[in-house]
């Protein structure tokens, strides 16, 4: 089955009825105007019709594989793209494609607006300098879920930007991809205080914007940071040392679960495990070391 533009568009108008009816009732000028141009674009190609503009020797042309779909959105018409990527455009998800993307956009602006308003932890709203709601590429392969915003993220709205985040950001390097490639996000959006783990109730809270964001972004590979991510994504109680090393499913996406920066940065000798996560899936992803 393809989807065509003008399903793309009857999906997005769905989408916003239903944050309408959840209570959201304006857009911010930029959302507004990225969206009204993506529903006014005549329609044109489908993604079906896109996907055939790729010869068979361009599929097989040199595997590219740092490229992720937002890149492969704004690449020239005619540079090769990987069997591999060009597959992960799934036709029968709404927000796939690449000219998908102000959609996209659009949807986690929203949602953004949503969590900066959102007050249901009480100690951790009232606590926060501002919500940390995720950063990164709207058309990941993959994404990274982390535990929550300490004091630097707190203070910049940013997740992962102080010493756990620089260690992140060479994890990605070393996996030979950029920070901007990627999707990264917490399981709670506010800062637990004194740095402290983000109690059950509070991830609780906090679990639907996770989950609208994964069913937005629907990465291919989700890598679980630490104890607090793997247990909230997964629904369970395992430790990291029995959930790493192996693949794991949320939805469509395979997850990989490996230690915290954080944890990393305590614990240096951990890091040899986690670089083996790392290349499990850098060889899943087709890139090679
Ligand atoms: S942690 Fe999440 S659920 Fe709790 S107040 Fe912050 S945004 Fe809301």
């Amino acid at each position: 089955m393809e989807t065509t533009h003008e399903q793309l568009r009857r999906q997005a108008i769905q989408f916003l009825r239903g944050l309408q009816q959840a209570g959201v009732t304006d857009l911010p000028a930029e959302t507004a105007r990225s969206l009204g141009a993506f529903l006014a674009e005549p329609p044109s190609e489908s993604v079906g019709e896109e996907r055939a503009k790729f010869s068979p020797a361009e599929e097989a042309g040199p595997e590219k594989p740092a490229a992720t779909r937002e890149s492969q959105a704004d690449a020239p018409a005619d540079a090769p793209r990987s069997e591999k990527n060009v597959d992960s455009f799934s036709l029968s998800d709404p927000y796939g494609p690449p000219s998908a993307l102000p959609a996209r956009r659009a949807a986690l602006d929203l949602l953004n607006q949503q969590v900066a308003a959102c007050d249901r932890c009480s100690e951790l709203s009232s606590c926060r300098t501002q919500t940390v709601f995720g950063t990164g590429n709207p058309l990941p392969r993959l994404a990274f879920y982390g535990e929550g915003p300490g004091a630097d993220e707190d203070r910049q709205g940013e997740p992962f930007v102080g010493r756990a985040g620089e260690l992140l950001n060479k994890i990605i390097q070393a996996c030979k991809m950029k920070r901007e490639d990627v999707y990264i996000f917490n399981t709670v959006k506010c800062r637990p205080p004194g740095n402290r783990n983000p109690r059950e109730e509070e991830i609780s809270n906090c679990w639907q914007y996770s989950e609208q964001q994964l069913e937005v972004l629907q990465p291919e590979f989700i890598c679980c940071l630490g104890s607090v991510a793997a247990r909230t994504l997964l629904k369970t109680t395992e430790s990291v040392g029995r959930l790493r090393g192996k693949f794991h499913q949320y939805r469509g996406s395979r997850v990989i679960v490996t230690y915290h920066p954080a944890y990393l940065l305590r614990t240096p000798e951990a890091k040899a495990k986690t670089w083996d996560d790392m290349k499990m899936l850098m060889a899943a992803m087709g890139i090679e070391l």
